[in-house]
């Protein structure tokens, strides 16, 4: 829903800091998720995630959640689903060419991106996002970040 989606950009720091917290909790029971298996967890993941970031952020399950590094605002809302950054469509009281009832998707990343970080926010690094893995779409963000998390740490290296 558009009108709580800007509610969730104009109390960026609140709600950064409870979506942080909620994907740091889930992280900790891994163990849980992995003895369930990974492909039921998703199933749960999913159903939880559709409803919650879906009513919040008008989440449209990409897969591969930026949502920490676009200060709340869901890019896969933009209707040519830009993900680096705003096409040339803008108009100038900053809607959408498509949707001239909402503003762009990246002016409300810049926006929260700068309520999070005033004084170090830099344009590249909202900008700059990596593609998205189409087969993931429709899948838990979360739970995909977790399994990524969990592959880099059985990638490094053992320094001790
Ligand atoms: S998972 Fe993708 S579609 Fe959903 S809120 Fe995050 S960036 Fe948007």
């Amino acid at each position: 829903m558009y009108s709580v989606r800007k509610v969730m950009v104009n109390h960026v720091k609140l709600f950064h800091f409870i979506y942080k917290v909620l994907e740091k909790t889930l992280s900790l029971f891994n163990p849980l998720w992995r003895f369930m298996g990974y492909e039921r967890a998703d199933r749960l993941f999913v159903f939880f995630e559709r409803n919650i970031k879906g009513f919040l952020f008008d989440c449209q399950m990409c897969g591969d959640c930026i949502l920490d590094k676009t200060g709340l605002s869901c890019p896969m809302n933009c209707p040519k689903q830009m993900r680096n950054g705003p096409c040339g469509g803008v108009r100038f009281d900053g809607t959408c060419e498509v949707k001239p009832e909402m503003r762009c998707v990246w002016l409300e990343a810049w926006r929260g991106a700068k309520i999070l970080q005033p004084e170090t926010v830099v344009i590249p690094e909202i900008l700059i996002q990596s593609p998205i893995d189409q087969r993931r779409k429709g899948k838990s963000s979360w739970l995909n970040k977790i399994r990524d998390d969990q592959d880099v740490k059985i990638k490094e290296p053992n320094n001790g």
